[in-house]
């Protein structure tokens, strides 16, 4: 039976009060240090001590982390903006942009051996008709837990056991790009549902926009392009730039919108017939409408806490949307289907542009310059930071 979480010691016995002060400790051997917060208190990122994880029980395996990526999402829950901690425990492990390889398996375990590179997945379903299912991403009932976010520690530390089927095995070919898995499963699930439910129609489609050119606008640029769309890319800063870049180099085509504002594009590039959105910023979505094409579908993806406020031509965002045939949708999360075709086009990426995609990770850090990491995400040169504790 494993003790608590926090000192290791009988469960129901007051632990020491290092973990809620931060307090810095000496490492023990059966110990590791992980980053932490306290949910809802903002600047409360610390390093804190727990013990390392028991052996894995049957259908689980011990994963060593190799890199945990910094997004802003980690940064809100740093700012004490949302996030949970799991029951019992009143701090919360960050990080649910995992990759690492399996140390041990559990007893019965036959999918995955120690040596394999994997990536994990994030939610972990309730009991809801969606998530029993499999499609947890489409959770109803709401009572799902998230690595990292809500309910369950996440990777930023050095290891942590998981059911084998909340992890994705990697090629080891594969392995500098596996911590970008899962910002792509996102994309690889807003894809997918675009494909279903542009099911309402005979749809041949030839034209995207992505919005943004963040981790999950570059990688949507991406699956875009592999799959065989005339690809736009549109984000702020004017070319020349390390993302315009990036965007070129695979085939597509980027522009300002200090050249081009969001709502003219539709004008500048003719029929679009996918806008995916992933700004960050809850306004663009109603500019996203004006350029839309007919029969067209917008994918939203970002997530906006914040309390931004426009005023919207409701009548022609209306007829636009009605006359048009227009679908508008959110997407988030994703489960292992959307995974696993992540992992099929990180394949087709290295054979079509090699080294590309790798040049979304423009910063590594060790697990101890967390707060450097974070700090380094939210400047507008970085594009996908990481925790690094391969080294
Ligand atoms: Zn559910």
């Amino acid at each position: 039976m494993r003790g608590c979480y926090r000192c290791s010691g009988t469960v129901g016995v007051p632990c020491s009060e290092r973990y809620e002060t931060g307090e810095a400790v000496v490492q023990q051997a059966d110990r590791m240090q992980a980053v932490a917060v306290t949910p809802g208190r903002a600047g409360s990122a610390r390093l804190v001590e727990v013990p390392q994880p028991a052996a894995p029980g049957p259908g689980e395996a011990l994963v060593r982390v190799l890199q945990a990526g910094v997004c802003g999402t980690d940064v809100e829950i740093t700012g004490g903006l949302y996030g949970a901690a799991p029951a019992g425990d009143d701090f919360l492990i960050l990080g649910h942009e995992s990759f690492g390889v399996v140390e041990d398996v559990g007893p019965d375990v036959h999918d995955l051996a120690p040596g394999d590179y994997v990536a994990a997945m994030v939610r972990h379903p309730d009991d809801c008709p969606n998530c029993r299912r499999g499609e947890w991403d489409m959770c109803i009932k709401g009572d799902y837990r998230e690595r990292g976010i809500r309910g369950l520690h996440g990777f930023m530390r050095p290891y942590y056991v998981e059911r084998t089927s909340h992890l994705v095995l990697v090629p080891a070919a594969r392995r500098t790009l596996g911590v970008l898995m899962e910002p792509l499963s996102i994309v690889e699930k807003g894809l997918a549902q675009i494909a279903r439910i542009q099911d309402r129609m005979h749809w041949e489609p030839t034209t995207a926009v992505v919005l943004g050119a963040g981790p999950i606008g570059l990688l949507a640029t991406a699956v875009f392009r592999v799959s065989g769309y005339r690809t736009f890319t549109v984000a702020r800063t004017p070319r020349p730039n390390s993302r315009a870049d990036l965007v070129e180099q695979m085939g597509a085509v980027y522009l300002s919108t200090q050249e081009t504002p969001v709502s003219e594009l539709g004008r500048a590039l003719g029929q679009i017939d996918v806008i995916l959105e992933a700004t960050g910023n809850g306004a663009v979505a109603f500019e996203a409408v004006h350029s839309l094409g007919t029969n067209g579908i917008l994918c939203l993806t970002s997530v906006t806490p914040g309390d931004r406020r426009v005023e919207v031509p409701a009548d022609t965002v209306n007829m636009r949307l009605v006359l048009g045939n227009m679908a508008v949708f959110g997407a988030v999360n994703a489960n292992r289907s959307h995974f696993e075709q992540g992992v099929r086009h990180l394949e087709m990426f290295e054979q079509l542009w090699p080294g590309v995609i790798a040049r979304l990770i423009t910063h590594r850090f060790p697990l101890a310059d967390f707060a450097a990491a974070l700090e380094q995400q939210q400047d507008r040169e970085s594009i996908k930071v990481v925790l690094d504790l391969a080294g």
